[in-house]
Parts: structure tokens; C-alpha cells; sequence
């Protein structure tokens, strides 16, 4: 009853399909070219042609006087910007640990930007704030951690750390009688943050971003997979911090969290962990046991862009004890509502004005459901076990133990590696980028794409095998 009287409704509010339709022409429009893109990826060279970047100037120039019909644009938009993507969202893209986007998550994201809702607050978008809740609890339930945690959707796992460990900074230093928050860090007690040797990147950024300095942590070193080693943890006093790691971006190797937590926690320390992708494995029955004892951390950072393969931009902060991160993002004034009875994303999360970012995430899970998420990381890590076996027989050298979903191969001396991986996004069948491995140059392959089928596997292990022995022998 209800839901006929609201389509009734709804029928007799909408605008009837026709000329005097603002949408429709331009959304069929974009229907069409991306329905022509993604059906023409698997076909395509999977990196950006010179002549596609040629083309990139066609986009710019002085700002037009006189405005231009929507689907003109969309048609140049497509037809020079189209090209000049990396085919990431197709099945042979393992640069970097980037993920695809599954059919039924960039269908809701359109979804959610015809609705174009502000997410920051519930009565501005009463879905949104709602698939928040459900969201959380369903990944908490997926990652094995404590039903309790508080949690909030940004744009990635740096700001995911960001957000995780501003109510980090809280707690350790209330515990000092210091109100960080509204004091701010001049004349605060000092906090000592630990990272492992092979922290990532972006965690000392959101280090450096919440004042905690990228420069003065104390680095744990790190055993030959890049797992921070417990033992080496300092016992020092007052407020401390410690960064886990669940996946290095190289090896795909996880921190020994458990062994860390026992460690860290026995000194007062709260342990954060970055997940980016490496949380995932959680999710997994066959990988579970690389993240032994997460749940035991004091807050967790991850994204779905990568590994659930929903499109950019999505982390997601969560903080075992609520309150603390309510207090490192809490706002006020007369005209935002009282946050105490129903879910406030603005009074979590750093940002205010926002796209309703968990729609997708939302999709994403309920479509695979917790067996598909399972399938989803488990098949894409027999992927990479693939990639390492098949190399390793044709006499190349895998430099990590591939646990995950990452692979490091060296074809001979750095030069001969730098010059097959050229040759290899060059030739286009499938796309690696290089790295660097305790020294030594590496083709690193991340396989993270829900799109990646057997098929692409052995592809673009031809197209590998080929290229490099063709390269070899020059
Ligand atoms: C990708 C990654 C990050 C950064 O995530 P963004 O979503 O790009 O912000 C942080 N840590 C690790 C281990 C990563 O792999």
C-alpha cells in the first residue's frame, strides 16, 4: 500500500519523458558511451597511447564564451577523454593495487548522483545516513571486529588513517588530562608514534597532516617480507601510538598484529591498523590466518576502492571506542540537529558537505554477499599464485612469498627489468608498473580486479613470457 501510493506519487510528480526533459537525451547519451567503453575494454591497449594523450589539448583551451549543448560534450568528452584512461577497470590492469569497478556499483553510484544528496547530515539524506549504519555493521561482521566500533566513509586510506588516528591523538593524550582538540598539540605531552620499516607511504602523511610529524616516529624494523618485527618494539612511557600494516603494497605481507597488540597494549599504546587492502583478507577463510588477531587493534583503516572493487573514491575509518572518534570529529552550532539519536556522518568523519559514498559499498556487499566478498579475494589470490608459478617455471626470480595478491618478479640485472616492464605497458595486452624490493628492481603485479579471469591470466602471461625472452636475447 505504501509503496503504491508513493509510486503513484512519484508518477505523477516526475516530468514525462520527452523534449522537455532536461535529463534524458544526456543521460542516454552517457549510457551509450559508457555501455561502448567498458564492453571495448577487454580489447583495447591497457595503457594511454601517445596519440591519446596528443589529444588531451583538445579538452582545454580559453574558457568558451557561449555554452555548448550537454551531449556535444559528453561526446568530446568521451571521444579525447576516453582514450586517455588507463584501462584499470578491465581485467588485465595490475599496476598498483587498484581495483575495478563491479557492473552493479557503478550503476548505484549513477543512481546516487541522480539523487545528488549531501551526505553530512541525516535529515539531509536520511538513505544515505542510514546505509552508513548498515554498511558499518556489515563490514564489521565481514572483518571479524567488535561490533561496537564507530566509523566513518571518506575518500581513501589516507584519510581513513587521517580520521582513525585523530581519535587516536584523542584518547592517548586525554589519558594525559590534555583536551587535544580544543588545546591543539603547543605544550602538549609528546606522543610517540611507531611505524613499521615498511610503512606505506601515506601513512606518514596523515602522520604529518595531524602534527604528529612524518620525521620524528620511531621506526620498528621489519623482517625479510616486510612484517614489522614485535620484538623490536621499544617499551617507552607516556601516550603512545602504534601503525600496523595489513598488506605491504610490495610482498602483500601483514604485520603480526596479534604478537604487536600484545606487545603495544601491555605499555598502554594504541595500535592502529592501515588495511588498506590487506584487511581483506579477513574476509576469506583460506587467508584469515595472515591477519590473526586484528580485531584486537584500537581502530582500523581500509578502503573498497581496491579490493571490494567499488569505483573511487571510498576509505573507512573505524575506531573501537566511538566516543573517541565522536570527540576528535565533533562540530556544533544552533543549526545543526542534536547528534544523540540518530546517525550524524558529519559528527564522524572529517569532511562536512559530501556524495553518499557508502551507496555503492552498499551494493557492492549485497549483491556478492559475504561468500562473494570470500570468492572475490580468494580468486584473485590464486590469480597472483598463478602469475608467480608460471614465471618461476619459465626461470624468472619471485621476490616475495606470495601470500596475496601481490607478486614481485626480476627478469635479470635492474636495467633488463626496467626495459621488459617498459616493453611490456608499451605492447598493451596487460599493464605492470616497477618497484623497488629490498634493493632490487621488481615488476610488481597486483592482481585486484573482480574482472580478471583465467583467461586475462594466461593472456598476459603470454604477453609477458614473450616480451621478455624477446628482450632478453637483445
Ligand atoms: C593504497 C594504500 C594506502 C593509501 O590508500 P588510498 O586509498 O590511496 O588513500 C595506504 N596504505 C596501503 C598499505 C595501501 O596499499
Amino acid at each position: 500500500m505504501a509503496l503504491e501510493q508513493t509510486s503513484s506519487l512519484s508518477m505523477k510528480a516526475g516530468a514525462a519523458p520527452g523534449p522537455t526533459d532536461p535529463y534524458r537525451e544526456v543521460l542516454m547519451e552517457a549510457v551509450t558511451r559508457a555501455g561502448h567503453y567498458l564492453r571495448g575494454i577487454r580489447e583495447r591497449h591497457v595503457g594511454v597511447t601517445q596519440e591519446a594523450l596528443d589529444g588531451l589539448p583538445l579538452l582545454g583551451g580559453p574558457l568558451p564564451m557561449t555554452g555548448e549543448d550537454p551531449r556535444s560534450v559528453l561526446k568530446l568528452l568521451d571521444e579525447i577523454g576516453s582514450p586517455a584512461t588507463l584501462a584499470s577497470t578491465g581485467g588485465r590492469f595490475f599496476g598498483g593495487v587498484v581495483g575495478g569497478a563491479l557492473p552493479v556499483t557503478v550503476a548505484a553510484h549513477w543512481l546516487a548522483d541522480a539523487w545528488d544528496q549531501n551526505a553530512c547530515l541525516f535529515d539531509l539524506s536520511p538513505v544515505s545516513a542510514y546505509l552508513e549504519d548498515v554498511v558499518l555493521g556489515w563490514l564489521l561482521n565481514l572483518f571479524g571486529l567488535p561490533s561496537g566500533c564507530g566509523g566513518a566513509f571518506v575518500t581513501g586510506t589516507q584519510m581513513a588513517d587521517v580520521t582513525a588516528l585523530a581519535a587516536a591523538r584523542h584518547a592517548v593524550l586525554r589519558k594525559a588530562q590534555w583536551n587535544v582538540e580544543t588545546e591543539g598539540l603547543f605544550g602538549a605531552p609528546p606522543v610517540t608514534v611507531m611505524v613499521g620499516e615498511e610503512v606505506h607511504a601515506t601513512m606518514l602523511k596523515a602522520l604529518a597532516l595531524l602534527g604528529l610529524g612524518r620525521g620524528r616516529v620511531l621506526v620498528v624494523p621489519a623482517d625479510s617480507q616486510g612484517r614489522m618485527k614485535p620484538a623490536e618494539i621499544r617499551q617507552v612511557t607516556g601516550p603512545v601510538i602504534v601503525c600496523a600494516q595489513m598488506g605491504n603494497v610490495n610482498t602483500g605481507a601483514c604485520d603480526p598484529v596479534g604478537e604487536i597488540c600484545d606487545v603495544a597494549h601491555n605499555m598502554g599504546a594504541w595500535v592502529h591498523v592501515d588495511g588498506a587492502f590487506g584487511l581483506w583478507a579477513a574476509t576469506a577463510p583460506a587467508r584469515r590466518h595472515l591477519v590473526d588477531g586484528v580485531a584486537r587493534a584500537d581502530s582500523w583503516a581500509t578502503d573498497a576502492h581496491k579490493w571490494l572493487n567499488v569505483p573511487q573514491d571510498s576509505g573507512i575509518a573505524i575506531v573501537r571506542e566511538p566516543e573517541a572518534l565522536r570527540h576528535a570529529m565533533s562540530i556544533t552550532a544552533a543549526y545543526y540537529p542534536d547528534p544523540d539519536n540518530k546517525r550524524e556522518p558529519m559528527q564522524w568523519g572529517p569532511d562536512s558537505s559530501r556524495r553518499a559514498r557508502a551507496v555503492e559499498i552498499w551494493a557492492a556487499l549485497r549483491s556478492l554477499g559475504a561468500d562473494g566478498v570470500a570468492d572475490l579475494i580468494e580468486r584473485t589470490c590464486n590469480h597472483a599464485a598463478r602469475f608467480a608459478t608460471q614465471l618461476r617455471a619459465a626461470g624468472y626470480e619471485i621476490l616475495n612469498d606470495v601470500v596475496l595478491n601481490q607478486v614481485l618478479v626480476s627478469f635479470g640485472d635492474e636495467e633488463k627489468t626496467k626495459r621488459i616492464i617498459n616493453a611490456i605497458q608499451a605492447e598493451g595486452t596487460c599493464w605492470c608498473g616497477g618497484t623497488v624490493w629490498k634493493g632490487r628492481k621488481a615488476m610488481r603485479i597486483s592482481v585486484s580486479s573482480w574482472a580478471t579471469t583465467e583467461a586475462d591470466v594466461a593472456r598476459s602471461l603470454d604477453a609477458m613470457l614473450r616480451i621478455a625472452a624477446t628482450e632478453s636475447r637483445r
